[in-house]
């Protein structure tokens, strides 16, 4: 008896699913943490909506997309009605009109000016949009955020800005080839979240931070993520990032 192509592709999505729920769990329980305080993120850029929702149909209850016109294009066809979603890539100012009201959460907050520009929005919108600051926790020239060392004056300053409310904290660090380098830069997102959330600032919620992807959410876990975002993990190998 021969499988059609998508069911396939959704068994090896439910495996995915399992095999990293299991890791998560594993290292959560081994760094002595309880593994419901982690949120696994399925990461469902360049997936088509029939894996999204299966993912759905299996437990996802938070997907992350990194661009705005992919994720308008295909929202409709989505079961968000059981599932929140997050943008996590780089935004640009001239779409944060698109996007805001139409995700839970934007985790890429990288600048004053366009948390500036998302809380504009969302005023005229009559909503607050849940935001997470994005550090370049390695310093990678590659990589969108704001330093560890400016994070408390931009936190800080954000707060202040009407129609957005600081959530937490996310970070995509550079790949390094020793894990135990990876697990010092969680550690130090880790410290970071601790000291700004012992300023006690006005309007700034360090409840999630975001960190670990498919290759290192097992070190993430270990060093206090709340939040998992995996992509290929659970749908496979993309064409593109
Ligand atoms: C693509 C992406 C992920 C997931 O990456 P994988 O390595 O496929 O798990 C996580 N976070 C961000 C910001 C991404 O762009």
């Amino acid at each position: 008896m021969e499988r059609s192509y998508i069911e396939k592709a959704c068994a090896s999505v439910e495996e995915g699913l399992k095999a990293v729920r299991h890791d998560i769990e594993e290292a959560a329980v081994k760094s002595g943490r309880d593994p419901g305080e982690v949120t696994l993120m399925a990461v469902t850029k360049t997936v088509e909506p029939v894996y999204i929702n299966y993912a759905i149909s299996k437990g996802v209850r938070l997907i992350g997309e990194n661009k705005v016109q992919e994720f308008l294009g295909k929202k409709d066809e989505l079961d968000l009605s059981r599932c929140k979603a997050h943008l996590i890539g780089h935004l640009q100012t001239n779409k944060v009109g698109k996007i805001v009201g139409n995700v839970d959460m934007i985790e890429s907050v990288d600048s004053v000016k366009l948390a500036g520009e998302i809380g504009r929005q969302s005023v005229t919108k009559g909503i607050v949009t849940d935001i997470l600051v994005e550090v370049n926790v390695g310093n990678d020239e590659n990589k969108f955020g704001i330093t560890v060392g400016n994070a408390p004056e931009i936190i800080d300053e954000i707060s202040r800005i009407g129609g957005v409310r600081i959530r937490g904290l996310m970070t995509v660090p550079p790949f390094l080839e020793d894990a135990v380098e990876t697990r010092k830069l969680f550690c130090r997102m880790r410290q970071l979240f601790i000291d700004i959330d012992s300023k006690k600032i006005d309007n700034v919620y360090m409840d999630i931070l975001s960190m670990g992807m498919s290759g290192d959410f097992r070190e993430a876990v270990a060093e206090g993520s709340t939040l998992v975002r995996v992509g290929s993990a659970i749908f496979g190998q993309r064409n593109y990032r």
